[in-house]
């Protein structure tokens, strides 16, 4: 390669780059040996006084100090704190907002030839004869109708005779309205209508996919293989690959060999739903077990956490409930175990179990998965804390399990100071009951929609 080439171009990039900083020299230096950049930071530190309109934000910020580590760089961009050249190019690159449209074209099980030609119909690069129009060509008839309109992108996949017909066949079928409307519109009528289940909302994503595409086929066909238009070859290859399509998706089905069969069958498919049995269990003799939970409304948003402290009999040590502030979800479960495995120590209790629902917590605090730099600062204030106790365990729960917890306050990010309760008496009612069930040990269900289909019986 020319090098000299490259050269011309580096040479005006640096001579911009030299207007923009200043060449730093030995004036700039401050007293300490640092350099600071005189156009951007004011030069506060002769008289030691921090600009007035920035001391709130100072104080405010929390600075994790750690005299015995080194500091330590985060690249913000990745939630790790580590520098990845994807994260980095994720952040410069100019990128176009996604559409609807555009992400539902798009199905990992939807062949790509079928996909590609409803995105090259849309954006009309598709060589019909309309096309052909603009350079020189007659206008021409359809090959689909008995009574021929133009060959347009809006007559094949739309408004023609033929299309209509097909199109009705399918609506009527699923309920969607018929009334004409240009074809992205269309697409769009059938990809919001209302699904009840996954593989419904999938039908319902696919059909007007196939349907485009074998219209495409049917002129094909008629135009180079000297066939004739066929309604019925039409809807059956447009059922096929929908039976094609469910068949490959979920295998675990046997599928109908008619379209009304197929539809009946999807409309009254259900998830399977995971039933199990969830306790909370009394901790062993001499330990207690504190249960802790996270309240936000939003994520992030305002932040509360509340918890339970119980001992081995499952009576009551203490309870609370406080806000945090502003913060994550995650940032207030941790916060709500820090919170009270204080007052564990405060209180004089040296052997406890931390129950957190929150199994992503729990995994970040056993360094089983990696932590991220957000709440790095946290989850080391939790593993101080942890060193002062004699046992310190910790392990995850279901929420079902949690429920004494979670009913403490559903409001805990709502209210200004904290709240401790110190008898059974004091807590709220909702509380107060699932704290008794607790202690009889009762059995929870825990019911989780899986996303496995069911067909019905
Ligand atoms: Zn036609």
């Amino acid at each position: 390669m020319d090098i000299s080439r490259l050269m011309t171009h580096a040479e005006p990039i640096e001579e911009e780059k030299l207007k923009e900083v200043p060449r730093m020299t030995k004036k700039d230096r401050t007293e300490n040996g640092s350099y600071f950049d005189n156009t951007s930071v004011p030069k506060y530190h002769k008289d030691k006084k921090a600009p007035p309109q920035f001391v709130p934000s100072i104080l405010a910020s929390n600075i994790n100090y750690q005299p015995h580590k080194l500091d330590q760089a985060s690249w913000k961009p990745n939630s790790s704190g580590e520098f990845s050249c994807s994260s980095a190019w994720e952040l410069i690159r100019d990128k176009r907002s996604k559409t609807r449209i555009n992400s539902q074209t798009w199905h990992k099980h939807i062949p790509f030839k079928c996909s590609f030609l409803l995105w090259r119909a849309l954006r009309g690069k598709l060589p019909t004869n309309k096309k052909l129009i603009s350079f020189g060509k007659a206008p021409a008839q359809c090959y689909c109708c008995h009574r021929a309109g133009l060959d347009t992108i809006d007559h094949i996949f739309v408004s023609g005779n033929f299309a209509r017909k097909v199109w009705s066949v399918f609506s009527d079928s699923l309920g969607i309205s018929k009334e004409y409307t240009p074809l992205r519109n269309l697409m769009m009528r059938w990809w919001s209508s209302n699904y009840s289940i996954e593989v419904h909302k999938l039908i319902l994503q696919a059909t007007p996919i196939f349907i485009c595409w074998n219209l495409w086929k049917n002129r094909g066909a008629i135009k180079y293989e000297g066939k004739q238009s066929n309604i019925t070859r039409v809807i059956y290859s447009v059922f096929k690959d929908n039976f094609n399509l469910l068949s490959t998706t979920y295998s675990y089905i046997s599928w109908p060999n008619s379209w009304k069969e197929l539809v009946l069958l999807v409309e009254k498919c259900t998830n399977e739903v995971n039933v199990s049995t969830v306790y909370w269990r009394k901790p062993s003799a001499h330990m207690v077990k504190l249960n802790t939970n996270a309240s936000a409304l939003h994520n992030p948003g305002k932040i509360g956490g509340r918890g339970l402290l119980r001992n081995n009999q499952g009576d009551l040590l203490f309870a609370f409930s406080t806000p945090f502030g502003e913060g994550t979800n995650n940032q207030s479960e941790i916060l709500a175990a820090i919170f009270g495995l204080t007052w564990c120590l405060q209180l004089g209790y040296t052997k406890v179990i931390l129950e957190v629902d929150s199994e992503l917590v729990i995994r970040w605090i056993k360094h089983l998965a990696q932590q991220p730099w957000t709440v790095k600062a946290q989850l080391q204030q939790l593993q101080d804390i942890s060193h002062h106790f004699q046992v310190f365990k910790c392990s995850h729960t279901y929420r079902e399990a949690n429920f004494t917890a979670d009913a403490l306050s559903k409001h805990s990010h709502k209210c200004t100071t904290p709240h401790i309760y110190l008898t059974k008496q004091e807590l709220p009612k909702e509380a107060r009951a699932y704290f008794e069930l607790d202690k009889l040990e009762m059995a929870n269900f825990r019911r989780r929609r899986l996303k496995r289909i069911k067909k019905p019986p």
